[in-house]
């Protein structure tokens, strides 16, 4: 069976009436880069780069960082590769940067609020990003925007980032598209107000989830009320996917919510046809929408929106994965 579905890696994922969807990898390394390619990802959908900072006794130089992301970029040849600016705190602390304790770190200090409150370690991030956007198609993404003045604030960063490096003669692309994650309900909330403001959209359901129901996604005590088929968290990916497709601007998936395969009718039915994730979910997503109908799917997924529990939106998709391939 491994082997079979290796024979997918090759395959362009279309449902059996000829929806055409994308399929990126989610990746923290270059090791991971070389599973996601074997895996046939098209291009990079999260490259989360907070592992390049763990493990180690200080941050990263632009060196170091610029050489890592163009060994990325020219491994991903043609197709893109969305980085993601630095998304620590929360869970994710580092030794070498002393935050204070918090009695609520996942609402406290974290991802582009950091950033944004060190510009020095943020700058040095773009300015190598950027220099590896000189090798191939890179995309920046903002983590955990929650307002159009942190996307205003960020893009000034990455503007002094290009001047300096204008300045010192070294290459990048000037068009570099800029994206938001938006996986906070206040990004929901304006998400037609921050369509306006960057160059595409990235939902990333692991936190939008948490926020939205208010269960935090490590709590074992509550993970039975971590619901991503809540009809609240389903009304605010149709208001996102809306505010994207009104504005023109690209949009793509990369929680862990673009794996489930039950979540497939619906970014049909929403029109997202590009999902990212990790590497061992490829070529089993894939293996499934090769065996689905789109027409069927969005009948299903329109159904699930008139229903009013995840329980029973749950049961409608786990019928209709049983009932197919
Ligand atoms: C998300 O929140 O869905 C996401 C992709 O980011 P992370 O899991 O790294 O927080
Ligand atoms: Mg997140």
């Amino acid at each position: 069976r491994k082997e079979q579905l290796q024979l997918l890696a090759s395959v362009d994922a279309v449902t059996k009436d000829n929806v055409r969807m994308r399929l990126a990898g989610n990746i923290s390394s270059i090791k991971d880069l070389e599973i996601a390619l074997k895996y046939g990802a098209e291009g990079v959908g999260l490259f989360r780069t907070e592992f390049l900072y763990m493990d180690r006794l200080s941050f990263p130089s632009e060196e170091e960082q610029f050489e890592i992301y163009r060994q990325i970029v020219e491994k991903t040849g043609e197709q893109s590769v969305v980085i993601r600016t630095l998304d620590i705190g929360g869970d994710k602390q580092l030794e070498y940067f002393s935050m204070q304790d918090e009695d609520n770190p996942v609402l406290g200090f974290r991802a582009i609020r950091i950033s944004l409150d060190n510009q020095e370690i943020f700058k040095t991030q773009l300015m190598a990003i950027l220099r590896a956007s000189a090798y191939g198609n890179v995309k920046i993404l903002y983590p955990m925007i929650s307002s159009l003045e942190e996307v205003r604030k960020a893009n000034e960063v990455l503007q002094e980032a290009k001047q300096e490096l204008t300045a010192k003669g070294i290459p990048y692309s000037d068009n570099i598209p800029v994206g938001a994650m938006i996986e906070v309900p206040a990004a929901v909330a304006i998400a037609d107000l921050l369509a306006q403001e960057v160059d595409f959209f990235s939902i990333g359901t692991n936190d939008l989830v948490q926020y939205v129901l208010a269960v935090d996604r490590m709590n074992e005590k509550i993970a039975h009320m971590y619901h991503p088929y809540h009809p609240a968290v389903l009304r605010m990916l149709r208001q996102t996917v809306m505010a994207a497709k009104e504005a023109g601007i690209p949009i793509s998936v990369c929680g862990e919510l673009a794996s489930d395969e039950k979540a497939l009718p619906i970014w049909i039915y929403l029109g997202v046809s590009d999902l990212s994730m990790s590497s061992q979910s490829l070529l089993r997503v894939k293996h499934r929408i090769l065996n689905i109908y789109a027409s069927e799917s969005r009948e299903l997924a329109a159904h699930c929106y008139r229903l009013s529990t995840s329980s029973e939106v749950e049961a409608e998709l786990v019928r209709y994965l049983g009932t197919e391939t």
